[in-house]
């Protein structure tokens, strides 16, 4: 029997992705009494990110008990800034506690997922056969596919080569002359991880990020105590911790250059480690902190103050053999290259194995750059919702407060397209995905991130942001509390949407 014939699968909801956004997602669903769904995870573990993201010193810029679930606070956190183990353990345990390993189908990459406007479901097809969704909640998250930069000569480079991502553990660095292809927060943790073990470390550094002292601590056996036998303490420290830097955005947003005093901080830190001049003039930003992400680190500078690590002011250009050549000419002979050089965000996989209502794929609809409504869903993709979709990202706080946001708004959403009854989808209107991007990009023209004279992943390849939410995360709470339908165009299935004496199949919602 060929493929097609065959009974496929067929669920309400089909997530993607088991990272913070998908396992949230799941919590969710049940949550709301949807039992009827599947997560569909391309690797054999929980985790996403922070999966995947094992190089020595990987850890979380945002506190613990800020980066973690409101519904799943964590008494336990080690540190304050708690590290990549940690993190990943956390994920286990939220799968684990809240039930949701029955519905993870791991080993399962979504290669394509096509919406079917007779059926009114997508198709998706993955590496472990084929199923349909009602909905599709897609939580690939903008860090899971790792870019590493077009250099000439690198296939010839005979030694080790990897992504900051993609960890060789096996490589015995220990005794390497190596390479550490940019300087961004990936790269800042694991410069100062290795340099001890490494005959001679060389930084590619094209532009110098700016880079506070990091305030991490041990989280003493009483303050866990207090947070295990008083769970108000830990909701109090988590709000706290929100407040502060739901304060601070404001200079991100709206008075960038109140960030100058903060740059004298961070020049301290670095005058601190770093005692010659002529390198401290190397590692000087010049644009404004907080326009590319603020790095934290102590040990960062104390690093690249020892004597076998070298900065090369300049990006990788060619690879010669196992000679680096950078843009400015300088020439360095290594045995392994690590590629701290970030991830496909505004160019993500993904988009382009969506295929929508008209048979074009996501990342063809946004060959101007990346756009949704309210961060979620996309005019042309039915019953297609992103989870830290476009300008959902932050510069300043935790991505899991934006996430829970997005959760509620995908909550609202299924119990609109129930309340609406019997086969419905719901496809955002044109207008209204214009008129939410206008007003974003009208917000972030004040912002340190377009205003700080910085090139960084927050702009797309048309220098346009369509990363960062330009605002606080009450605001986007309150912009995502629910659904309005008066966004959307209902659509029917054509027999029913005729019966009903409409035009088939797209049904003006009586908003
Ligand atoms: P990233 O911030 O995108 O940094 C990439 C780096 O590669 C930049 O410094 C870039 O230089 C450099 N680069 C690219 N091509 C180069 C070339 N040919 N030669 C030399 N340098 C080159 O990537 P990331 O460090 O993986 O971080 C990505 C994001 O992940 C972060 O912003 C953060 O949101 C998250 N993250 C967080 C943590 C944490 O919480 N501590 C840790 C890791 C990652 P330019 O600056 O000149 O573009």
């Amino acid at each position: 029997m060929a493929e097609h014939e065959r009974e496929r699968e067929h669920v309400k909801v089909a997530v993607i992705g088991t990272g913070f956004g998908g396992l949230g997602a799941a919590v969710r669903l049940r949550r709301e009494g949807i039992t009827d769904f599947v997560v569909l995870e391309r690797a054999g573990a929980v985790g996403g990110t922070w999966r995947d993201n094992s190089y020595p010193g990987c850890a979380c810029d945002v506190p613990s008990h800020l980066y973690s679930f409101s519904f799943a606070p964590n008494p336990e956190w080690p540190r304050t800034f708690s590290g990549q183990e940690h993190i990943w353990k956390y994920l286990e345990h939220v799968a684990d506690t809240f039930g949701l390993r029955p519905h993870i189908r791991f080993n399962s990459e979504v290669k394509q997922m096509r919406w079917d406007n007779d059926a009114l479901h997508w198709e998706i097809d993955t590496s472990a056969g084929s199923i349909t969704a009602e909905v599709v909640v897609s939580a690939t998250g903008p860090l899971s596919d790792p870019k590493v930069p077009d250099i000439e000569g690198l296939d010839g480079f005979e030694g080790k080569v990897f992504h900051s991502a993609r960890w060789d553990h096996d490589y015995d660095l220990r005794g390497k002359r190596v390479a550490m292809i940019g300087t961004g927060a990936s790269a800042i943790q694991i410069v100062p991880a290795i340099q001890a073990e490494v005959e001679r470390m060389t930084l590619f550094q094209r532009t110098p990020p700016w880079v506070m002292p990091r305030a991490d601590r041990p989280i003493s056996g009483a303050e866990r105590w207090l947070h295990r036998q008083l769970p108000f303490t830990t909701s109090a420290r988590r709000g706290l911790l929100w407040g502060i830097r739901e304060l601070q955005v404001q200079a991100f947003t709206k008075r960038p250059n109140e960030l100058g005093l903060v740059e004298s901080i961070a020049k301290r830190n670095m005058k601190r480690a770093i005692k010659d001049p002529a390198l401290r003039d190397k590692l000087t930003p010049s644009y404004r902190i907080g326009c590319k992400r603020i790095l934290l680190s102590n040990t960062y500078y104390p690093a690249l103050a020892q004597p076998n690590v070298d900065v090369v002011a300049s990006g990788l250009k060619e690879v010669r053999g196992n000679t680096l050549v950078a843009s400015d000419g300088t020439e360095t002979e290594v045995d392994a290259i690590i590629f701290g050089t970030g991830f496909h965000v505004t160019d993500m996989p993904i988009a382009e194995r969506v295929i929508g209502a008209d048979g074009r794929t996501l990342a063809e609809t946004w060959t101007g750059g990346m756009n949704s409504l309210r961060g979620a869903t996309a005019a042309g993709f039915p019953n297609w919702m992103t989870i830290i979709g476009p300008n959902t990202g932050l510069g300043n706080s935790s991505m899991i407060l934006m996430i829970e946001s997005q959760l509620n708004y995908m909550a609202d959403y299924l119990r609109q397209v129930d309340v609406l009854g019997g086969r419905a989808a719901l496809d955002a209107r044109p207008t209204a995905v214009q008129g939410w991007n206008d007003r974003v990009q009208e917000r972030m023209k004040r912002t340190v991130w377009n205003t700080g004279g910085c090139n960084s992943w927050y702009l797309d390849e048309n220098g346009r942001n369509t990363t960062i939410w330009p605002g606080t995360t009450t605001e986007f709470r309150a912009a995502t509390r629910r659904v309005d339908l008066a966004e959307y165009d209902v659509l029917r299935p054509a027999a029913q949407a005729n019966r009903a004496g409409r035009p088939a199949e797209k049904v003006e919602a009586d908003a």
